[in-house]
């Protein structure tokens, strides 16, 4: 019998301990359960991260792939790394630019770091991802100008000493189970309330003491309403204002009038006054996709901040707190070298930049000079032919990004190499494919969305002919950029130790978190510059405040409601937005066998449907955007308001329909919102009208 392991659920991240134990024959966990030693958790876990980490959907991937003969087909190891080799040498003797590589917040902070650094440092390519742009960078665009560092200041601590608790576009009861435990937990103590925003009835808004639900797409001009009535209520924090902050003056002039603004958003007065009110008791301002995914979602996230800071609601049991969504989106923030250096050193600093390239041993020249663009830019260069090759690591964008049967023509038109653990819509577009151990399988850490640095152990071999992330990486890093890692099969450890000295005394310090004091106390928020510290509650010591901006304050922004990217059209009559569903995550590639098998199950309105009954056929309709059709089946919901159609995000048929407009500070694409029409199931709706999208089309 193999010995219980304690490691961390990768399923999402709220990053729970677990304790788990690898199968006594084959591959694979055979059981799990929750850590009453982990600090995170403290022995709370939900079904589906014990049923994913135990009994994954999904084809696992065991061998190397190359494509011959318009088919993937077996072949060894040293054939596909050959392979993908000489494709990338090729290609650097032309020029770092012509190499994409594609990350996620899948794998563990040693292998994200050793990607960005073979993708920086060895390539010297500004393409490169971390999935960053497809969920979290709104919310950390927000706070980078805000607080001059990205992180929620609040930790789980703060959730029971909140008394309101707003969830903003956000769905925790399906998306972050444990985490929405302490949420109502807290919510239904004396003085405690739930007030939810999101355009329709999800499982979170139908607990919730009050459902605000605004058009999707005008979350913007609703916070921007709420925060004047609080300035009309004189509820505003000024001691705190005054000592703490820049830019209030301008923020208000900026304003909208409340009747503007709660008509923009189709919201009434008396729901602006409800969160008004709300927000003068200790207030957490969580959120979610619903506001980070939007051309305005950078702006969106910054008048949440706004809120709290204009509210006084910064400090214990208050705050500011994205939920982020993939289990180490964090780590891939902090070590994988995407929109900063590790450490959140910034990205075009000299001196960073000597220094990275000084512990690397690279030439500080090949440095790329910008970060690059997010996913979708990434694709439209590929589709220009700027790019040779594209490498993706545990993402799936030919599934998740909009527009996605463009995104899979580019990526079948390119060199593409897919290492996952899953076989994936992504996968099935690859020349060449390289097989990857997952959790229970792997070693390293992770970062959870409350900043806290946990082991993540082996519990059972790997199947068949996979091999870690990290020794893949490693593997052709050394192929292409001879001395760049040590020869794997690498240490987690040591790769670990790199990433410590790198950060020792940035805004994002791991100095002190090491893995020997990890196997003692099992998890560690930074900052902890050495052995003895932990970070608590951030940007305050002692009563004092000091943010990482150059001013030393946090600053209010002053954006306002924008038309959405695509309005309704008498062509386009209906809005599409897009949710999540309790069993499953992201594209499904391992949270349901049957996940991309079956029609997407679309929800409208009774009223809706009455609208169109002649485009059902015993349920099953067929929605259409500018850039595709899909059949769907039908549930009648009145939790969705009439002219709405909603869709989960599991299905790759969905983002046939969504939108590619992108936020243009953060990158990050519009797919909360966008324009469709339903019609019949036996006239695929096909004919599309471009004509009156007010965005750029490709
Ligand atoms: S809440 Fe998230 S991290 Fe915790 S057990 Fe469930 S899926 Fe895993």
């Amino acid at each position: 019998m193999n010995d219980w392991q304690p490691t961390t659920c990768m399923r999402c991240a709220v990053g729970c301990g677990h304790l788990q134990r690898g199968a006594d024959d084959g591959y694979g966990v055979s059981e799990a359960r929750g850590n009453p030693a982990h600090p995170a958790s403290n022995g709370l876990k939900c079904q589906r991260g014990i049923q994913e980490t135990v009994n994954p959907g999904g084809e696992r991937l065991t061998e190397p792939l190359v494509r011959r003969g318009g088919t993937l087909q077996p072949t060894d190891w040293d054939t596909a790394l050959g392979i993908v080799a000489a494709r990338f040498i090729e290609a650097l003797s032309n020029s770092g630019d012509t190499i994409a590589v594609l990350g996620s917040g899948q794998q563990t902070n040693e292998a994200a770091y050793a990607l960005g650094k073979l993708a920086r440092g060895g390539f010297g390519t500004p393409y490169y991802d971390a999935n960053t742009t497809l969920c979290m960078a709104s919310a950390v665009t927000a706070y980078f100008q805000a607080f001059g560092s990205d992180a929620p200041p609040p930790t789980y601590e703060d959730i029971p000493k909140a008394d309101t608790h707003l969830l903003w576009g956000a769905n925790p009861a399906a998306a972050h189970p444990v985490l929405y435990h302490w949420i109502t937990n807290s919510a239904s103590q004396e003085g405690g309330q739930l007030l939810v925003v999101d355009p329709v009835e999800s499982e979170t808004a139908s607990d919730a003491d009050l459902h605000i639900q605004p058009e999707p797409g005008t979350d913007l001009a609703l916070a921007r309403a709420v925060l004047a009535c609080c300035i009309d209520r004189d509820a505003i924090a000024t001691e705190f204002v005054d000592t703490n902050t820049t830019g209030f003056e301008r923020m208000v002039d900026s304003l909208p009038d409340i009747e503007t603004a709660a008509t923009q958003a189709g919201v009434s007065l008396a729901d602006i006054e409800t969160i008004a009110d709300a927000l003068t008791a200790p207030t957490l301002v969580y959120w979610g996709m619903g506001v980070n995914q939007s051309v305005q979602g950078t702006a969106t996230a910054r008048a949440l901040i706004d809120l709290c800071l204009a509210t006084g609601n910064l400090g214990p049991g208050s705050g500011p707190f994205s939920l982020t969504g993939q289990a180490n989106s964090m780590g891939a923030r902090v070590c994988s070298s995407k929109g900063t250096w590790p450490g959140q050193r910034e990205f075009t600093e000299t001196e960073n930049r000597k220094r990275v390239a000084g512990m690397w041993d690279v030439p500080l020249s090949r440095l790329p000079e910008s970060p690059g663009p997010g996913f979708v830019g990434i694709v439209d260069d590929l589709a220009r032919g700027e790019i040779d090759v594209c490498w993706t690591v545990a993402t799936n964008p030919a599934a998740g990004m909009p527009d996605a049967s463009y995104v899979r023509t580019v990526l079948e038109d390119s060199f593409l190499v897919a290492q996952d653990a899953f076989y994936s819509d992504t996968v099935a577009c690859a020349d060449v494919v390289l097989p990857a151990a997952t959790w229970g399988e792997s070693e390293g850490t992770v970062i959870n969305m409350e900043r806290r640095v946990s082991r993540l152990t082996a519990a059972a071999d790997p199947p068949g002919n996979t091999r870690p992330d990290l020794d893949i990486i490693a593997t052709i890093g050394n192929r292409v950029e001879p001395g760049l890692f040590d020869d794997p099969p690498l240490d987690p450890e040591s790769v670990f130790e790199e990433v410590r000295e790198l950060t020792a005394g940035t805004k994002a310090d791991l100095a002190g978190i090491s893995y020997g004091r990890l196997a003692d106390e099992l998890a560690v928020r930074w900052p902890a510059p050495d052995a003895e510290s932990e970070g608590g509650y951030r940007y305050y010591t002692d009563g004092n405040w000091s943010f990482y901006t150059d001013s030393g304050l946090a600053g209010f922004s002053t954006a306002t409601h924008s038309t959405v990217p695509e309005p309704v059209t008498e062509s386009y009559p209906l809005t599409l937005t897009t949710g999540r569903c309790a069993g499953v995550y992201n594209t499904g590639v391992r949270s349901q066998e049957s996940a991309n098998d079956g029609l997407p199950t679309v929800r409208m309105h009774s009223l809706t449907v009455g609208d169109y009954l002649g485009s059902f056929d015993r349920g099953r309709t067929v929605i259409t955007s500018r850039r595709g059709s899909v059949m769907v089946d039908t549930q009648v919901d009145d939790g969705i308001p009439p002219g709405i159609v909603w869709i989960p995000i599991h299905n790759a048929a969905v983002n046939e329909l969504t939108l590619p407009a992108v936020d243009p500070e953060s990158d990050e694409p519009n797919l909360k919102q966008c324009a469709v029409r339903i019609g019949p199931p036996s006239r695929a709706n096909t004919d599309f009208d471009t004509g009156s999208a007010s965005v750029e089309s490709r």
